[in-house]
């Protein structure tokens, strides 16, 4: 019977579907206005920051001009600081609520990558030693932003020596 059945359904022709939509409906057209305000709602989302920082899509990914080998904690580092995804307290806690946003040092402010490596007081002396050592043709004046940016190996070198120095990996 189930056999029959099934022999009868391969052989009819498909359902036909009946209702009709205009092409108007498949595709409705944005206003300019409503355009403007959904580009100004999803401006800030994090995922701008790294196509506002590297517009241009490259054949190759960064470390492709090291020359030298390095540590794998050198690219856990660069790559972390140039995506924002480093394990610092504000992000873990993201999705671990239970990891306060705040820097142990300082209670006051969120413990963030730019925070540790060009604010946090408690790397002051390090910090003289990683702008000392900072290349003098980098663009001034600079932020943490700015200089992973440039995308110059001996600026990134000279980061990921601080991170060493202050014990910190991202
Ligand atoms: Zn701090």
């Amino acid at each position: 019977m189930v056999d029959c059945m099934a022999k009868q359904a391969t052989t009819r022709s498909p359902p036909q579907i009946a209702a009709e939509y205009p092409p108007t409906e498949l595709k409705k057209k944005i206003s300019p206005e409503k355009h403007l305000e959904c580009a100004a709602q999803y401006a800030y989302i994090p995922g701008n920051r790294y196509t506002n920082l590297f517009p241009f899509l490259k054949r190759n990914p960064w470390f492709y001009r090291v020359r030298d080998a390095k540590p794998k904690s050198f690219y856990r580092n660069i790559t972390r600081l140039r995506t924002r995804h480093g394990r610092t307290n504000s992000r873990i806690h993201l999705f671990d609520p239970l990891t306060l946003p705040d820097c142990p040092r300082c209670p006051e402010d969120a413990e963030t990558m730019a925070h540790i490596i060009s604010e946090c007081s408690q790397y002051e002396a390090d910090r003289n030693d990683l702008l000392s050592s900072i290349p003098r043709d980098v663009t001034s004046p600079f932020n943490l932003d700015t200089l992973i940016a440039e995308e110059k190996l001996e600026v990134y070198e000279c980061i990921d020596d601080f991170l060493d120095k202050i014990e910190r990996s991202l």
